[in-house]
C-alpha cells in the first residue's frame, strides 16, 4: 500500500519540491491532502493534478475562484489545517507551513500519532519542550526535512543504534552557505534591497527563508532546532561557513571520527529521505560529481557581522520562551523588510528589541509560547511602524 501523505504548505518552494518527489514515486507515495495558506489558485491546480481527499485553505478570509474538483472535499481555516494534520489518510504528514503558524499542526500531527516530516523550523524553535512531549504521548515520529537536520539524522543513522545517544556525540557541526552578504562591509549593508537579499548563492527558496540566510537568523532557528531534535546541549552545537552548501552537516563523534553528509544542494533529498526514512528508495536525480562540487571551503562564522545569529544563540541559551520571541519578533522584521518598511541591518535591531522587552517563561503550553510570541509581535511592529 501506497504510503499516505497530507502536505501542508503545498504552494510553498517546500511543497512544491515534495510534490516533485511525490510525483517520481506515484507507487509508493499517494497525496490524501493538500493544505495552502492562501494560494487558492495554485491549490484549485495541484488538487486538480492530485486529487487529494481534502484540500485546505488555511487563511479563513480566503475563498476559491471556482468549485474543488469531483471527489476534493474543500475547507477553510485554521480548524480545518489541523483537521489535514490529523487526517486518518495520512500517514505521514509534510509540515512545510511558514513560520510559527506551523505549530498547532505539528501538534496535531503528533498528537495522532503521525511521522511528521518536519520542515516548519519554528515548531521545534518555539514550542520545542510541547513538540517532543507530543511526539512521545502520541507515540508518532519526528523526521527533519531541514537540509542541515537531514544530513545529521542520516550520519547518526549510519550506527547500530537508531536513536540517538548523546554519549556517543562530540559534536554536530552544522553548516552555513554565509548567504549572498557574507563577504560584504557591514556599512554597505544599509542600502540591501530585497531583491538582493532574495538572490542566494547557493540554495533556491521563499523569501522567508532566503532572507533569513542573509542575516543568519535562520542558522540560530536551525541550532535550536537541532537542540530539541537530538537532544544535544548547546555547547556541543556548533556552526562553520561553508559557502557551496554540498557538505550539509558534520557529526563528531568520542572517539575523533567525523561523519558528514553530502550532496548538491536541492530539497528534494531530504524531503525523500524523510519519506522513506529509515529505508532508501533509488530515485533519478542529478548524480553526484567531487570533481564538480570541489573546492569545499570552510570558514569560522563571525557573530559581530551577523547579529541576528548571535541574539538567536542567546534567545537558545535562555530557553523558556525565549526563543519563541526570538522568532516572532524576526517574521515582523523580515515580513517589515521585504514590504521595504526597514533597512536589512535594522532586522536584527528590531529582534533586539523585542528580547529586550520579553519577559521569559517557561515554554510548557501552547498558550505561554502563543503569549510570548504575540508580545514580541507587538513589540517588533512598533519597532519596524517607527522606523
Ligand atoms: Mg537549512
Amino acid at each position: 500500500m501506497a504510503v499516505g501523505i497530507a502536505l501542508l504548505g503545498s504552494t510553498g518552494s517546500i511543497g512544491k519540491s515534495a510534490l516533485a518527489v511525490v510525483e517520481r514515486h506515484p507507487e509508493r507515495f499517494r497525496l490524501v491532502v493538500l493544505a495552502a495558506h492562501r494560494n487558492g489558485g495554485e491549490l484549485l491546480v495541484q488538487s486538480a493534478r492530485h486529487r487529494p481527499a481534502l484540500a485546505v485553505l488555511a487563511d479563513p478570509e480566503m475563498r476559491l475562484q471556482a468549485a474543488p474538483p469531483p471527489g476534493v472535499e474543500l475547507r477553510i481555516g485554521r480548524e480545518a489545517l489541523l483537521d489535514a494534520a490529523r487526517h486518518p489518510g495520512a500517514d505521514v504528514v509534510i509540515n512545510a507551513v511558514v513560520g510559527a503558524a506551523g505549530l498547532e499542526a505539528s501538534l496535531a500531527a503528533l498528537g495522532a500519532g503521525k511521522r511528521l516530516a518536519l520542515a516548519n523550523k519554528e515548531s521545534l524553535v518555539a514550542g520545542g519542550p510541547l513538540v517532543l512531549q507530543a511526539l512521545r504521548r502520541g507515540k508518532g515520529e519526528l523526521v527533519p526535512i531541514d537540509s542541515e537536520h537531514s544530513a545529521i539524522l542520516q550520519c547518526l543513522a549510519s550506527r547500530r543504534r537508531a536513536v540517538p545517544d548523546a554519549g556517543e556525540v562530540r559534536r554536530l557541526i552544522l553548516t552555513a552557505s554565509g548567504g549572498p552578504f557574507r563577504e560584504r562591509d557591514r556599512g554597505a549593508l544599509l542600502d540591501v534591497t530585497p531583491a538582493e537579499a532574495l538572490r542566494h548563492p547557493t540554495w533556491d527558496m521563499g523569501a522567508k527563508v532566503t532572507v533569513d540566510s542573509a542575516t543568519l537568523a535562520n542558522k540560530a532557528l536551525e541550532v535550536i532546532e537541532a537542540h530539541f531534535l537530538f537532544g544535544v546541549p548547546y555547547d556541543r552545537l556548533e556552526v562553520v561557513i561553508h559557502p557551496q552548501s554540498v557538505v550539509h552537516s558534520l557529526v563528531e563523534f568520542v572517539d575523533g571520527s567525523v561523519l558528514a553528509q553530502l550532496g548538491f544542494p536541492t530539497m528534494e533529498l531530504p524531503i525523500l529521505y524523510a519519506l522513506s526514512y529509515p529505508d532508501r528508495i533509488p530515485d533519478g536525480r542529478a548524480r553526484f560529481d567531487p570533481v564538480a562540487a570541489s573546492p569545499l571551503t570552510f570558514e569560522p562564522l563571525d557573530a559581530q557581522r551577523f547579529p541576528a545569529f548571535r541574539l538567536g544563540l542567546q534567545a537558545a541559551r535562555a530557553g523558556g520562551t525565549a526563543p519563541a520571541a526570538f522568532n516572532a519578533a524576526n517574521e515582523v522584521a523580515v515580513a517589515g523588510f521585504l514590504a521595504e518598511n526597514l533597512p536589512f541591518p535594522r532586522i536584527a535591531e528590531v529582534i533586539e528589541g523585542a528580547l529586550a522587552a520579553h519577559r521569559p517563561a517557561p515554554a510548557d503550553s501552547l498558550e505561554a509560547v502563543l503569549e510570548a510570541d504575540r508580545c514580541a509581535r507587538a513589540v517588533a511592529r512598533q519597532m519596524v511602524e517607527r522606523t
